[in-house]
């Protein structure tokens, strides 16, 4: 039995990689998403079970279990109780979290730095780095969207900075992995420095350029994970980061193709930011309001509809009033679609998600390269809590944080109706043309009652 163990442990880890590609694959497509994260979980459940019962994990053991029930039971609530609204800031936060996880095996390994070997330090240092890295950072964009920081804080020659510190990082690392002697104090220096690291590398990012730091900061993660994995000989673990990691660079780069960034541009250039500054919203400008009734006229009317969903309607909760209005809709001929821009939103698929949730059918949505072509053949543009993903100043002003990221072209379209509360102003914080065109019509109001009002006055057509 004692001889087998090491077998049937490592046939788990197997059996749960096999799980997480299954599940990542599944992962890809809408449809069989939901059986993916069942896939996924069950692989990581498989993996925790197999390494609680390791033959070299010889104690604690009630440690442990008070430990998983702890995290395991807080998550189970909070994942349950927490409002799809919340969502993105969730995610930016158990990110963060794994990060954490990953510097916190770093910790105990150099502490014991005798038990281990050069190379398993080296990778055990630059584990704990870039975990600490996405730690700090990811507290900083889970700090940025919940508005917590509102700034863009931009630091004169940013990039000597970031080449200072980190070369002061990577050389305390260098000091770890080669010691035979734990250093504590140094330990903490270069944690902390770390953590530094992963403020300031935050800090300048805003608008458009935040979802591309998520996601790399979500490929961090996997990578910080993989290396500890190797550092503790545990296969599951590399493997599931490297999975993560991948899918991480993968979504990295559709992230800023999609905002028009290199990376470099979104890390070292303060792209976006123009010499005098960033401007400030000027959104109490005329606008031409309309009232539900002729909103819902000209939609039912039309023969063609896309609705551009945006942060204020995962805000408002209004997906599935909007998913009502749109079966309305297509009673009456019309044919709607929804155009989906990569950024909507405060979460990469954000917007996917809530719709899916709604029962939107996949096939009515198109993303931003696929529909702007098409603007030009569509009657009415009905945009939901939308308002940096159709700013029409991303294409034209110099000064805008957004510019040069490509938007909905909304007004190629006959006539546009934007649902807002008021004159507040997107993530980015800068006005929109697109609320001053000729095309435009806004109707105020929180969006889930006025896709209510929507659903009302077509009814009241019949
Ligand atoms: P924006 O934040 O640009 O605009 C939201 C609009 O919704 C505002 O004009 C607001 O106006 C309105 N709104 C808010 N609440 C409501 C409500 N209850 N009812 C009706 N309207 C409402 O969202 P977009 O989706 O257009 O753009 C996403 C932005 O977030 C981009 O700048 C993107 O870079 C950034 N971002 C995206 C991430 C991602 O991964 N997707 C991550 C981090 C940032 P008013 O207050 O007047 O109602």
């Amino acid at each position: 039995m004692i001889q087998t163990a090491p077998d049937l442990i490592n046939l788990a880890y197997f059996i749960s990689a096999l799980l997480f590609i299954t599940g990542l694959r599944k992962m890809s497509s809408p449809k069989t998403a939901r059986s993916g994260i069942w896939l996924a979980g069950g692989g990581m459940i498989i993996a925790v079970v197999a390494t609680f019962l390791h033959p070299q994990v010889v104690s604690n053991h009630l440690l442990i279990l008070i430990a998983i029930a702890i995290g395991g039971g807080f998550a189970f609530f909070q994942a349950r109780s927490v409002a799809i609204s919340n969502m993105p800031e969730m995610t930016a936060i158990y990110n963060g979290l794994g990060g954490a996880a990953a510097a916190g095996i770093a910790i105990i390994v150099l502490l014991r730095v005798s038990e281990h070997t050069v190379s398993a330090k080296a990778v055990a240092v630059l584990g704990g780095m870039i975990g600490s890295i996405t730690f700090a950072g990811s507290i900083m964009a889970w700090a940025k969207l919940k508005r917590i920081i509102a700034k863009r804080h931009q630091f004169v020659n940013r990039q000597v900075l970031y080449v200072a510190l980190g070369s002061v990082v990577l050389m305390l690392g260098l000091l770890l992995a080669t010691s035979t002697s734990s250093h504590p104090m140094l330990l903490l220096v270069f944690f902390v420095l770390s953590l530094v690291f992963g403020v300031i590398m935050t800090l300048p990012i805003a608008a458009a350029d935040l979802p591309v730091l998520i996601s790399i900061y979500n490929a961090m993660t996997g990578l910080a994970v993989a290396f500890e994995g190797y550092v503790l000989a545990n296969p599951a673990m590399i493997v599931a980061g490297m999975l993560v990691c991948a899918a991480g660079v993968l979504l990295t780069r559709l992230m800023a193709n999609a905002v028009n960034r290199s990376l470099s541009e979104i890390m070292y250039s303060g792209f976006g930011i123009s010499h005098s500054g960033i401007a400030e919203p000027n959104t109490r400008n005329s606008i031409n309001e309309i009232d539900p009734f002729d909103s819902a006229t000209s939609m039912a009317y039309a023969e063609r509809v896309v609705i551009v969903p945006g942060y204020g309607m995962a805000s408002a909760q209004a997906q599935h009033k909007v998913q009502e209005l749109t079966q309305l809709l297509e009673e009456r001929g019309v044919g709607v679609r929804f155009a989906i821009h990569p950024v909507a939103g405060r979460m990469p698929g954000h917007m996917n998600v809530v719709l899916a949730e709604a029962g939107v059918p996949y096939e009515k949505i198109a993303d931003l390269s696929e529909i702007n072509p098409e603007f030009s053949k569509v009657d009415v543009v009905l945009v939901i809590g939308a308002n940096d993903i159709v700013n029409l100043g991303a294409r034209t002003d110099t000064n805008s944080p957004l510019h040069g990221m490509p938007v909905l072209d909304v007004d190629n379209a006959g006539s546009v109706i934007v649902l807002k509360r008021g004159d507040g102003a997107g993530y980015a914080g800068v006005d929109n043309p697109l609320l001053q065109h000729p095309k435009t019509r806004v109707l105020l109001g929180d969006a889930k009652r006025s896709v209510q009002d929507l659903i009302t006055a077509i009814k009241s057509l019949d």
